[in-house]
């Protein structure tokens, strides 16, 4: 019992430290974004452009554009997805942003198989994260009511692994992120996108969107009531 004392009351500590954390990466990463999507590439290149100079850079076959929300790339289908409405736009940020889903696209090309053992383990995720908290508390719940420990300790030894798979997901996803990070770089520059001193900025914008990465194993593991705090508390940064 003592055991799983400490490891629910280290588990607690890592989740406030990562809370406070998060929520002023995710502020500085919002700060960037603001930042560099008013200055413009003294390039003049556009979005639609820099994809279709890499592409003639790099050929990829069969590979997709969508439209979203976000900026994203999806292995299964071999598709880069850039934020709606950016395909024109020549911001350093919209150029760094779709950079580095290009750059995804040519480690995939390459081989690097830890972006699908990534992209697996993330699906799989999105559906385990939800339950580590409330199996956790029916197991400590089943613990403190049952004369047999056994079906509690299952439950919070399940709950346990689900974690640890978590964090598995996320340690694999860093290297993916700093490869996908690097080949942006290189693609910016090669195809002469971005000038010196705006390659800077945009290294600025991929070592904090690194940051986020890192801490999106917080954001995953919140009950959605503490995950409107930090939309809350964000906000309130933001104003
Ligand atoms: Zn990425």
């Amino acid at each position: 019992m003592s055991f799983i004392f400490w490891l629910i009351l280290i588990i607690v500590i890592v989740l406030i430290s990562g809370l406070v954390w998060l929520i002023n990466a995710n502020k500085r990463f919002n700060q960037l974004k603001t930042k560099y999507n008013k200055i413009y590439a003294k390039s003049n290149i556009k979005v639609g452009e820099f994809l279709q100079n890499s592409l003639n850079q790099n050929y990829i076959k069969n590979l997709n554009l969508c439209y979203g929300n976000d900026y994203y790339y999806i292995p299964k289908t071999k598709t880069i997805c850039i934020e709606q409405n950016t395909i024109d736009s020549t911001s350093i940020f919209n150029l760094t942003a779709s950079a580095h889903e290009f750059g995804h696209a040519i480690d995939h090309k390459n081989g690097n198989s830890l972006i699908a053992v990534w992209y697996t383990l993330a699906n799989i995720e999105r559906f385990t994260a939800k339950l580590i908290l409330p199996l956790l508390l029916v197991g400590l719940i089943l613990c403190l009511f049952s004369t047999t420990l056994t079906a509690g300790t299952i439950i919070i030894e399940i709950s346990v692994v689900l974690f640890l798979m978590m964090i598995a997901t996320r340690i694999i996803n860093i290297p993916t992120e700093k490869r996908a990070s690097k080949n942006a770089i290189e693609l910016l520059e090669k195809t002469g996108t971005l000038d010196l001193q705006e390659i800077k900025d945009a290294k600025k914008i991929l070592n904090c969107a690194l940051t986020t990465y890192i801490l999106e194993l917080f954001r995953y593991i919140f009950f959605s009531g503490i995950q409107k705090l930090v939309n809350t508390v964000n906000r309130l940064n933001r104003k």
